[in-house]
């Protein structure tokens, strides 16, 4: 199969699936979601992207219809039905199905998959970023299924000819990317925003910084603003669709560029534990 849709057991090629329309999903967006890459049928960071799926789920005490193992087990089954083992994987879980009611429906959540064929970017290419302010709720530690400020987002970028939208809070600190953490390198030391309930967690963040601790490089979670955003030696936007990018250009100004050294060991060593982990 080339593109895979999975709901409750279900499946079938993507374009075929069909959903019942009181999924709750539909009325309120009332789901969490996580994803990552598949390479070569093996699927990266698994362990550390289920756990964050569970954690979301709680978050809005949705009840899981299938343990962590059952899900990898799962995932991994409906992987090897693809025609080929370059993907990313999908997953999300709603709560239930039920007439249009806010409060809670009663019984386990739905579970629903999808696989496409996808690959990671090198990181080579330096991509181009807007910024925009950020309006979205102070949730968004859990990845919730509510994306419509990042759906707006992405397509400003997008209709500005760029690959991804920064978010900022009045008064400038810098958040996130629509769908990717942001990173700054000056003066040798890499800055992140820290994990509070402004930003996602990222997968991609967590190894960007074991990577820099795997190479003595000092990092610090700390808030950083969009000054320093433009300001910076090096801007580097980390997803689990691309793993790490670095940008050149934010809000038609040129950006970075100004410590490729830095940022190639970064790259380099983020792109070989992804490849050696899914050779
Ligand atoms: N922030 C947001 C808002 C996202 O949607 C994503 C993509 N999932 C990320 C950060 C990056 O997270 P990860 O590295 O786990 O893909």
């Amino acid at each position: 199969m080339k593109r895979l849709g999975y709901y409750n057991g279900k499946f079938g090629p993507l374009e075929e699936m069909t959903v019942p329309m009181n999924d709750r999903v539909c009325w309120f967006g009332d789901g969490v979601y996580d994803a990552g890459p598949c390479r070569n049928y093996h699927i990266f960071a698994l362990d550390e992207h289920v756990d964050r799926f569970f954690r979301s789920a709680a978050a809005l005490k949705i009840e899981m219809p299938v343990s962590k193992e059952e899900l990898k087990e799962t995932l991994y089954s409906l992987v090897r039905k693809m025609d080929q083992g370059n993907l990313f994987v999908y997953y999300q879980v709603t709560r239930g199905t039920g007439i249009r009611k806010h409060a809670f429906t009663d019984g386990p959540g739905n579970l629903w998959i999808t696989l496409n064929p996808a690959g990671i970017s090198d990181g080579l290419e330096p991509i181009q970023l807007i910024t925009t302010e950020d309006t979205r709720f102070f949730h968004c530690d859990i990845k919730t299924l509510n994306l419509i400020p990042t759906v707006m987002a992405s397509q400003k970028a997008e209709e500005a000819g760029c690959m991804e939208a920064v978010f900022y809070r009045p008064g400038g600190r810098v958040t996130e990317g629509s769908h990717s953490n942001v990173h700054i390198l000056k003066d040798g030391v890499l800055h992140t925003a820290p994990t509070d309930h402004l930003i996602l967690p990222g997968i991609a963040r967590a190894h960007l910084l074991r990577a820099c601790t795997a190479l003595g490089i000092e990092f610090r979670e700390e808030a950083f603003t969009l000054d320093e955003l433009y300001a910076a030696d090096e801007v580097i936007i980390t997803s689990s669709s691309h793993l790490c990018r670095h940008a050149d250009r934010i809000d038609g100004r040129d950006a970075g560029g100004k410590d490729p050294v830095l940022y190639e060991r970064l790259r380099s060593y983020l792109l070989n534990e992804f490849f050696t982990a899914t050779a």
